[in-house]
């Protein structure tokens, strides 16, 4: 989705653009540095099981684990990822302890450029099941909306739906062409989303969901599908700007 920002967007801890204009160079490099995984651990699903034992001892892989591609791949990412997450240092440094629980809000360097990889992934992983099934819906960040009139949104049948108050919104133009796909589009506002996915979980056969969030948030979502046997894809923000990271929401893009 392209729309007003004519110059990139800087996020509290990341942003896709780094030293350019728009993410082309960064979905670039995603996509080398997954190619470049795969050539060692070609198994598309495995890969995707070291990336997360990669972040934390907490999830087992069945079987045995290579230690040494968790550390290739921990070493490879922090020199080819840094570049966009230039926040994340100052970020944690500042953030005050009563936001420390927040696991989103605490999420580390690595652990971002983990995510990253690991939206890549599943995104190849699921991308055909998201396609075949029988219902597919989105999550839209509401950062994407224009900010200059008041949002018209209602509320929809699961979640907020945008009534397309002008034709200069990113969650117009993206709800408009979502339809034409056959996917359900929504403005992201539930914090249950646990609740959420199963209710949409037993209404239908199959379920597919697109999440377009910043990257922490969109990496945990699709984690939350797949283990709701949701197919997921997903779409990460440019930047992280909501209230959630700034104090207050700032403007935001999908280049
Ligand atoms: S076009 Fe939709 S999402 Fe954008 S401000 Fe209007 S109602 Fe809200």
């Amino acid at each position: 989705m392209t729309g007003r920002h004519s110059k990139s967007v800087k996020g509290s801890t990341y942003s896709l653009t780094g030293n350019c204009r728009t993410s082309d160079r960064y979905y670039h490099v995603i996509r080398e540095l997954t190619g470049l995984f795969l050539r060692q651990c070609p198994d598309e699903k495995r890969l995707l099981l070291h990336v997360r034992k990669a972040g934390s001892n907490r999830v087992s892989i069945a079987g045995d684990h290579d230690k040494a591609l968790i550390s290739y791949i921990k070493k490879t990412l922090i020199e080819a990822l840094s570049l966009y997450t230039t926040g994340v240092k100052e970020h944690l440094r500042t953030l005050p302890l009563s936001q420390r629980l927040d696991s989103i809000l605490r999420t580390k360097e690595v652990q971002y450029h983990l995510y990253m990889i690991e939206i890549e992934l599943t995104n190849r992983i699921y991308k055909e099941a998201f396609r075949k099934s029988d219902y597919k819906f989105a999550l839209i960040a509401h950062c994407l909306r224009d900010f200059r009139p008041d949002c018209r949104s209602s509320a929809g049948d699961i979640e907020s739906v945008c009534r397309g108050c002008t034709k200069e919104c990113f969650i117009h133009h993206g709800s408009v062409l979502l339809k034409k796909h056959a996917i359900h589009p929504y403005i992201s506002l539930s914090i249950d989303l646990d609740k959420l996915f199963k209710k949409i979980r037993a209404e239908h056969q199959s379920v597919g969901a697109l999440g377009i969030a910043c990257v922490p948030e969109l990496a945990e979502g699709m984690r939350l599908c797949i283990k709701m046997d949701i197919s997921p894809v997903g779409i990460p923000l440019d930047a992280n700007r909501c209230s959630r990271w700034m104090g207050q929401a700032h403007e935001n893009s999908k280049s």
